[in-house]
């Protein structure tokens, strides 16, 4: 069986080298993950420049694009098999919420996903215990791995310290002080910094952010399709019978 990880973190991430140990008793472990940092690049594929890849060991491999980039070329290209899981992280920080839509950690699981192959985005909610986390893993993956199509999305996280137990949950809400920092480069030209510092949690009960910060391992399962059925039936109403 092999695994395919990655990590947005990027080839050197001590995350990436803890899930790598994790896993490798589970099958045959393939690494392909950016050659430097990529985080918050979600979906991001660059089909406009041409990618580079540089083996770096034994089945591990940096490449010059996207966590989506890893995957897709390893697998339409570099893997001698399809993988029964992509598996990316551990990543430095949490992905909750609508975190799952910027992340690059989740995006390269999606990726698997997308092509019919289970994906497991794994991220720690502080700190560097990446070991920890990357038990949590294992645990997950091998089961995920024994499992027929359809395939499954999971984005787990991890809290900081000893996990209490593990509850799967759903998308909560993590807040960001939004901001636009606005400021002059020493050639006078202006320049933004985006993103504000700090998060608030919002109480939701069986949210993956509260259930992280009350000291559990959090799984949600996330869908691929966008479609929002709860709107259909108002957005017919208003669009073909102009109504
Ligand atoms: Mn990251």
């Amino acid at each position: 069986m092999i695994l395919l990880l990655t990590n947005d973190d990027g080839i050197g991430s001590g995350g990436l080298a803890a899930l790598e140990e994790a896993l490798s008793g589970l099958g045959e472990v393939w690494t392909v993950a950016p050659e430097r940092e990529r985080s918050a690049v979600g979906q991001a594929i660059s089909i406009h420049r041409p990618l580079r890849l540089h083996p770096v060991g034994e089945r591990r491999y940096a490449l010059d694009g996207t966590p989506v980039d890893c995957v897709y070329v390893a697998l339409h290209h570099l893997l001698p098999r399809v993988p029964a899981v992509v598996v990316s992280g551990v990543n430095r920080g949490a992905n909750l919420g609508t975190d799952v839509i910027y992340s690059g950690t989740v995006g390269a699981a999606r990726e698997g996903a997308l092509r019919g192959i289970h994906g497991v985005a794994i991220s720690l909610y502080a700190g560097t215990a990446f070991g920890r986390a990357a038990q949590a893993a294992k645990s997950i993956v091998a089961r995920l791995a024994e499992r027929p199509a359809p395939a499954l999305l999971l984005n787990v996280n991890v809290p900081d310290g000893e996990p209490k137990g593990v509850r799967v949950t759903t998308l909560g809400k993590r807040h960001y002080q939004d901001e636009v920092d606005a400021r002059t480069d020493p050639r006078g030209r202006p320049y933004y910094w985006i993103g504000g510092p700090g998060t608030r949690i919002e109480n939701i009960g069986g949210s993956d952010a509260q259930t992280v910060h009350d000291g559990f391992v959090s799984v949600t399962p996330l869908g691929l399709d966008q479609t929002d059925g709860s709107a259909m039936q108002a957005i017919r109403t208003m669009i073909e019978e102009g109504r």
